[in-house]
């Protein structure tokens, strides 16, 4: 579903990530571990094209993200057709990036709309009631849960989650991770960088274990966090959890 291989990317002589290879298949959940400046959110970034690999594909459901391929030439598609592309990757950022004019509906429906169909997704976030809110008139938990369902309101076929929760109060953290883990059980495909191990450990399963923009360690929460097999795994999980 998704297939990134061989990824390379450097800002100026930072290398950030290094050769990461990655396999999400349609409908799992992929949690992304690793401490700060690890390159997470690049890599995030590096599937919707935000930012372009300096080496190696992403691919999502076998097209080829942000480029169009010619021979073993690949030459850059033009920002119209990237668009299209981006329009199937949802994106959760952390700070919720409401449009803050729009009513939780229009945040909604402004991408297709359809004010039908962002009803039906503010109520799949539990939030219909306030469907004609302004987001400053919003708890930042509530925000957050209008943004994902912003994120599905083109029908994606996958959606990135870049720290979802780390800037809420802790007693709004829980809604939050409820949405994400009904979105998981639907059966939507989904990479979602967090902290939270306990919901990592619930619900993803792939875990995948960043640093110095190599991944280090992959695979399931009870490798991962219960049997780590590398040192530098194990002392990351021993600061956070
Ligand atoms: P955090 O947990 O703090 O969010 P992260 O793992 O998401 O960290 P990235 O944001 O991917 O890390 O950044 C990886 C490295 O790349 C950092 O050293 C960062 O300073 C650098 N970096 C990221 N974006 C840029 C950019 N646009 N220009 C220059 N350097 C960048
Ligand atoms: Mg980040």
């Amino acid at each position: 579903m998704i297939e990134i291989r061989g990824v390379h990317k450097s800002f100026g002589s930072l290398e950030v990530l290094r050769d990461v290879s990655l396999s999400v298949p349609a409908g799992s959940v992929t949690v992304i571990l690793g401490p700060s400046g690890s390159g997470k959110s690049t890599l995030l970034r590096c599937v919707n094209h935000l930012e372009k690999v300096d080496r190696g594909t992403v691919r999502v459901d076998g097209e080829l993200i942000g480029y169009r391929q010619d021979g073993d030439k690949l030459h850059e598609l033009p920002e119209r057709l990237v668009l299209k592309q981006r329009a199937n990757i949802g994106f959760v950022f952390q700070t919720f990036n409401l449009f803050p004019h729009m009513t939780a509906l229009e945040n909604v429906s402004e991408a297709r709309r359809n004010p039908g169909r962002a009803l039906e997704l503010l109520d799949r976030v539990g939030l219909a009631d306030k469907a004609k809110a302004y987001p400053r008139q919003l708890s930042g938990g509530q925000q957050q849960r209008v943004a994902i369902a912003r994120a599905l309101a083109l029908d994606p076929k996958l959606v990135l989650f870049d720290e979802p929760t780390s800037a809420l109060d802790p007693e709004l953290v829980g809604e939050v991770l409820d949405v994400m883990r009904d979105l998981a059980r639907a059966g939507t495909t989904m990479v979602v960088v967090t902290h939270e191990i306990g919901f990592a450990r619930e619900v993803a399963d792939t875990i995948v274990f960043l640093d110095g923009g190599r991944i280090v360690e992959q695979g399931p929460p009870v490798e991962v966090l219960d049997n780590p097999q590398h040192e530098r795994t194990r002392a990351f999980l021993s600061k956070v959890l």
